[in-house]
């Protein structure tokens, strides 16, 4: 090797998971910070596990509960129509209803 070229090379750097695993290991640096380890990594551990940065995850999830909320609220076109024709029906049973009261008057 060429001297004075080449960084400080430690054995036995920290490795520290956000999970707090700590393992060591050959490093230019004498600790790492990982967010992610074989530990915690879901590959590993075959649960679901959101590796969130900047709320991301958690932002989304608060837009789609309040997308829900809105769309529980609606009410699709057949529901309308239903409705509508519900009135309608309603109306004219009631003209007749309204015709045959006249017809007994008169
Ligand atoms: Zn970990």
């Amino acid at each position: 090797m060429k001297k004075d070229i080449h960084p400080e090379y430690h054995t036995d750097t920290a490795v520290t998971c956000a999970c707090g695993n700590k393992f060591t290991t050959g490093s230019t640096l004498k600790a790492i910070r990982v967010e992610l380890c074989g530990n915690c990594h879901p590959f590993y551990t075959g649960k679901q596990k959101f590796v969130d940065t900047a709320r991301r995850v958690e932002k989304f999830q608060e837009r789609t509960v309040k997308k829900a909320a809105i769309a529980a609220g609606r009410k699709g076109k057949k529901v309308k129509k239903e409705a509508a024709a519900k009135k309608k029906a309603a109306a004219k049973t009631e003209k007749k209803t309204a015709k045959k009261a006249d017809k007994t008057k008169a």
